[in-house]
C-alpha cells in the first residue's frame, strides 16, 4: 500500500537502446540524486546491461555506493576539491577537475590519477576559465588525461560554444593526443555535428533524456488508504479546520518523505507566471493548494498540507470517491521523488 512507480519496462528500456545505439556519438548515462525516480542502483544496472563504458554519478558519496552495481569506468560529475574523500587510486573512477589550484593539489598527491578537466562555459557553474588553460598544460601531463568536460546550459543551441572552446582547450594542450570532450546538455545529434566539425572524440552526458525520455512508459500511482465522508462544519486534519461543504476527505499514499508536493524551485519570469504561481502555492491566502493527486480525470486539492508519509485531499461530494485499495495517479517531477516501491510491467 503505498506510492508506486509503475514501469512499462520492455516500452523504457527500448526507448534506452535506442537513445544509446542510434547516432555516433557515445552516450554516458548519469545516474544521480534520487535515480531520477529509478534510484540509483537501478540506473547502474540498466547502464550496465546496455554495454556503456562509461556511467556518470554526481559525487563521490554516490559513487561508493555504486561499485558493485556497474563493472565500468565512473565518471565523477561533482569536480575534485582537496578536502574530498575521494578514491584517487582506483583505476576505475575518473575525476573532473575544474580550477588549476586543484590539478596542482592533485598532482602533488601523485598516483597519477585519470582526470578530465571542466572548461568553464556560458553556464558559469564550475571550470577553468578559457583564457588561462595555458597554466594548465605541464601538471595535466603527470595525470591520464581523458580529455575535456563541458556543461552547457539547457536554453539556446550551444554547438558554436562547444566547438570554440574545444579548440580553445585542444589548443592550449597540443602536446597532448588526447581529442575528448565530455558535453552535457547538447542533442546527440548536435554533440555529432560538432564532433564531426572539430574531428573529435563527443561523449554526451545523460539523465533526464535518457532515463525519462519516454514518459509514456513510466506511471506514478498513490493507493488510496481511506476514505472518510464529512459534513459541512465537521472538522478534520492537524489544523482542524471545518468542512467548507459536505464531501469526502481521501487519504493516499504519497507525501513530504517522497517529494510530494515539494517542487524544485522553477524559474518564474513573468508577471502573469508569477501570479499563477501565487494562486498555486498560495495555501496562506487560501489555505488550499492543489496536489499533484489525480482523482476522477482532475487534479484535487489538498485537504491540508501533505504529512510524511500519505496526503489527505478533498473530494467533493458530486464527485463519486475511490475505495482504499484502489490506485489514484499523479503527475510528479521524477528527481524529487521517491516511490515506495517499483513495479516492473
Ligand atoms: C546532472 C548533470 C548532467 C545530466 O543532466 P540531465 O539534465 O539530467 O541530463 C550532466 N552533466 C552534469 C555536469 C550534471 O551535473
Amino acid at each position: 500500500m503505498s506510492l508506486t512507480l509503475h514501469v512499462d519496462a520492455s516500452r523504457w528500456r527500448e526507448h534506452l537502446r535506442r537513445f544509446v545505439d542510434t547516432g555516433r556519438v557515445a552516450v554516458v548515462p548519469v545516474a544521480k540524486g534520487n535515480g531520477y525516480g529509478f534510484g540509483n542502483e537501478t540506473l547502474a544496472a540498466e547502464a550496465g546491461a546496455l554495454g556503456v563504458e562509461t556511467l556518470a554519478v554526481g559525487t563521490y558519496e554516490e559513487l561508493a555506493r555504486l561499485d558493485d552495481a556497474f563493472a565500468g569506468d565512473l565518471l565523477v560529475l561533482t569536480p575534485w576539491r582537496p578536502w574530498m574523500n575521494a578514491r584517487l587510486g582506483d583505476e576505475r573512477v575518473i575525476h573532473t577537475v575544474s580550477r588549476p589550484s586543484d590539478l596542482h593539489a592533485l598532482v602533488e598527491r601523485g598516483g597519477r590519477p585519470r582526470i578530465v578537466l571542466e572548461v568553464l562555459t556560458s553556464m558559469r557553474r564550475h571550470g577553468v576559465d578559457p583564457t588561462q588553460l595555458e597554466a594548465i598544460a605541464e601538471p595535466l601531463a603527470e595525470t591520464r588525461f581523458e580529455g575535456f568536460a563541458l556543461h552547457l546550459p539547457l536554453a539556446g543551441d550551444h554547438r558554436d560554444e562547444a566547438r570554440e572552446l574545444a579548440e580553445m582547450a585542444f589548443g592550449a594542450v597540443a602536446s597532448s593526443p588526447v581529442r575528448r570532450i565530455w558535453v552535457s546538455h547538447l542533442s546527440r545529434q548536435a554533440a555529432s555535428d560538432v564532433a564531426s566539425a572539430i574531428d573529435a572524440d563527443v561523449r554526451v552526458r545523460v539523465g533526464s533524456d535518457l532515463w525519462l525520455g519516454d514518459r509514456s512508459a513510466l506511471s506514478m500511482r498513490a493507493t488510496v488508504l481511506d476514505v472518510h465522508s464529512l459534513q459541512r462544519g465537521e472538522r478534520y486534519g492537524y489544523r482542524q479546520r471545518p468542512a467548507r461543504r459536505a464531501g469526502h476527505i481521501v487519504v493516499v499514499a504519497g507525501g513530504t518523505a517522497h517529494g510530494v508536493a515539494l517542487e524544485a524551485p522553477s524559474a518564474v519570469t513573468s508577471i502573469r507566471q508569477r501570479a499563477v504561481s501565487v494562486a498555486k502555492g498560495g495555501l496562506e491566502a487560501t489555505g488550499r493548494a492543489l496536489s499533484p493527486f489525480r482523482i476522477g480525470g482532475k487534479q484535487r486539492w489538498f485537504a491540508e498540507p501533505p504529512h510524511m508519509q500519505c496526503s489527505m485531499l478533498w473530494l467533493p461530494r458530486d464527485v463519486a470517491p475511490p475505495e482504499p485499495g484502489d490506485e489514484v495517479e499523479l503527475d510528479v517531477r521524477f528527481t524529487t521523488t521517491t516511490a515506495d516501491r517499483i513495479v516492473w510491467e
